[in-house]
């Protein structure tokens, strides 16, 4: 086991690109993006610096979709959707619903919160027009 606990260049390229992207990756796709210009970068490296972002709280995850974890390097209070049938990521403004729950929470159970978030599961826009437009599974 190597430890990587020196500041890399690989490192630093992992944390730019999960940080200018919107698609809230996997690691399997910044590895996938980063392989033409890293061509000796592995998936491994890739999970263990996801891993160690994470914990330094420098990116969030979004959780787990279809057995992988995406991840978002936007910090900001933010919610997020999550289509249940392509997969995508979308950023939604925090809802104003959460607005004081934080502080609800606190009063009602005596917790200290941290971060407030949801994820929304449904279908996206793109994935209900296609459906709308046959898509061969309902012949309505
Ligand atoms: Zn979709
Ligand atoms: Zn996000």
């Amino acid at each position: 086991m190597q430890k990587t606990t020196r500041y890399s260049k690989k490192r630093e390229a992992i944390l730019e690109v999960i940080r200018g992207t919107r698609v809230h990756p996997t690691a399997e796709w910044v590895y996938q993006t980063l392989k033409p210009t890293h061509p000796d970068l592995s998936l491994g490296t890739v999970y263990r610096n996801l891993t160690f972002f994470r914990e330094q709280g420098m990116v969030r995850s979004v959780g787990v979709i279809d057995g992988q974890e995406h991840f978002d390097g936007d910090l900001t209070p933010h919610s997020h959707f999550i289509c249940q049938e392509c997969g995508g990521v979308y950023d939604l403004l925090q809802p104003p619903a959460l607005e004081g729950l934080d502080r609800q929470v606190s009063e009602s159970y005596g917790f200290q919160v941290d971060s407030c978030d949801l994820t929304l599961r449904g279908l996206c826009r793109q994935c209900l027009e296609r459906r709308a437009a046959g898509g061969g599974e309902r012949a309505v």
